[in-house]
């Protein structure tokens, strides 16, 4: 990361999106229980079948529904956070969110129509893009790819999908994972390339090792170096990230009536998403001396792109169903806490 980059205050932004009624839920007339008011970036959520209870408001850095594309939110939300990736500067994008809720819709994406293409496709043309255009300007780009299932780490993009990876904490170069593959990508082609490979690894290590992928956190980063030569010939260096981070669905495992392995599971994916949403409330508090990374894997591996001069995004999925109430709430009161 650079130095002297964005204030903590507006580090940390948090937006939320909600899908439309799928054709299931309009097939039961299911009921909509959100309202977005974009112009004051509010979000409203009414009890189901209490039409005279007033609603619940949040206010959010922007509030997306139905009706808004992928790519306006990219435009009013990632496109900076990108943007500064490519001046020197760390930047992290979470999609957090009930199974269903629209993470993967609005990360990877659809192809047509354009404007719904993903977060992912739309930040790797930014970047290589910028690398085009940038004067004087040489980059470095590389990827790498991991998973974390039951604070268990494990490279997309190694060798061997069962080994464990260990996290080690290096007086310079602060966390890292020991082992991590890193690749070089040079076009935009190539970064989607590797980003489905590992997807398919992980599909591939979730049945050998029988387990439900939608219950593992993934992180994608992309390292970049850049190399600027003034004009009298002298080189700056600088480096910034971008990562990528899927994480596991939210609903609530308990619910489920889990017992044994998959209890153990639970609890953990639980652990690990409140511990992130602990780290990011404590740093948007701002008043917290203590910034509790070391509570969860996922954590202390972000721990160097979270806060500081790092740029935190992390977009809310929702459903607008009513019988999705308690865990559309739920990931509003989280989303809540993060801002
Ligand atoms: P998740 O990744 O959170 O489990 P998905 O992204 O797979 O959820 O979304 C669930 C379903 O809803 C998919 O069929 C997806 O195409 C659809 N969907 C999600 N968000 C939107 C949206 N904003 N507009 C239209 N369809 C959406």
């Amino acid at each position: 990361g650079r130095p002297g980059g964005p204030m903590s205050s507006e580090s940390v932004r948090v937006v939320v999106r909600a899908r439309p009624l799928n054709d299931r839920e309009k097939a039961v007339s299911s009921e909509v229980v959100l309202s977005m008011d974009p112009q004051h970036r509010q979000c409203f959520i009414r009890r189901p079948g209490a039409e005279d209870e007033p609603p619940k408001q949040f206010t959010f850095d922007g509030t997306y529904s139905g009706e808004h594309s992928t790519e306006q939110l990219y435009n009013e939300t990632v496109c900076p956070l990108v943007e500064g990736v490519t001046e020197g500067y760390n930047g992290t994008i979470f999609a957090y969110g009930q199974t269903g809720s629209g993470k993967s819709f609005t990360m990877q994406g659809v192809s047509e129509p354009d404007a719904q293409r993903g977060v992912i496709p739309r930040a790797f043309e930014h970047i290589f893009e910028s690398i085009q255009c940038a004067e004087n300007t040489k980059f470095l780009v590389r990827a790498c790819y991991l998973e974390i299932y039951n604070e268990e780490i494990r490279d997309l993009l190694g060798n061997n999908i069962k080994q464990r990876l260990e996290l080690k904490e290096h007086p310079e170069r602060g966390v890292h994972v020991r082992d991590l593959s890193m690749h070089s990508v040079h076009s935009v082609g190539e970064c989607e390339r590797i980003m489905e490979r590992g997807c398919r690894n992980r599909a591939v290590g979730s049945t050998l090792m029988n387990k439900d992928s939608s219950r593992s956190h993934s992180i994608f980063t992309l390292h970049l170096e850049i190399c600027r030569t003034d004009s009298s010939g002298r080189d700056h260096l600088r480096a910034g990230k971008l990562n990528l981070v899927d994480l596991a669905g939210s609903e609530r495992q308990s619910k489920t009536g889990a017992t044994g392995e998959r209890l153990r599971e639970a609890t953990k994916i639980n652990l690990s998403l409140s511990a992130l949403g602990n780290v990011i409330s404590a740093l948007v508090d701002g008043r917290s001396k203590f910034i509790p990374y070391r509570d969860s894997k996922l954590t202390r591996l972000l721990q160097d792109s979270l806060g500081g001069n790092t740029r935190t995004l992390m977009i809310a999925c929702l459903s607008p169903a009513g019988s999705n109430y308690e865990e559309s709430l739920s990931t509003l009161r989280y989303a809540n806490r993060a801002k």
